[in-house]
C-alpha cells in the first residue's frame, strides 16, 4: 500500500494540526476517518504522537530540536527495520 494519494498528501498536511487540536470536530473526523483505513497515515500518525508524547515528558514547554530528532530518527530506524523484514 502506498501513500501518494491526494486524501494522503491532505490527511498528513492536517496531521499536525489535529495533533495540536487546532482543527474544528468535523476535519478531526475526517482525518479520523482517514486514518482509520490508511496503514500508512495511521504510521505516520502513531510516531507523530509518540515523538510528542516524549517530547512534552522530557520537557516543560517547547522541544529541543536535536531531541527531536533523535527520537524520530531513531523510530524511522526501526520503521525501516520492519518494512525490510517484509
Ligand atoms: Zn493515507
Amino acid at each position: 500500500m502506498s501513500c501518494e494519494g491526494p486524501d494522503c498528501e491532505k490527511a498528513l498536511e492536517r496531521l499536525y494540526l489535529f495533533i495540536d487540536h487546532e482543527l474544528d470536530n468535523a476535519s478531526c473526523d475526517e482525518i479520523q476517518a482517514h486514518i482509520d483505513g490508511c496503514q500508512e497515515c495511521l504510521t505516520e500518525f502513531d510516531l507523530e504522537v509518540l515523538v510528542k508524547t516524549l517530547v512534552s515528558r522530557s520537557c516543560s514547554e517547547v522541544a529541543p530540536q536535536p531531541l527531536r530528532d533523535r527520537v524520530l530518527l531513531s523510530i524511522r530506524s526501526v520503521q525501516i527495520e520492519i518494512q525490510q523484514d517484509r
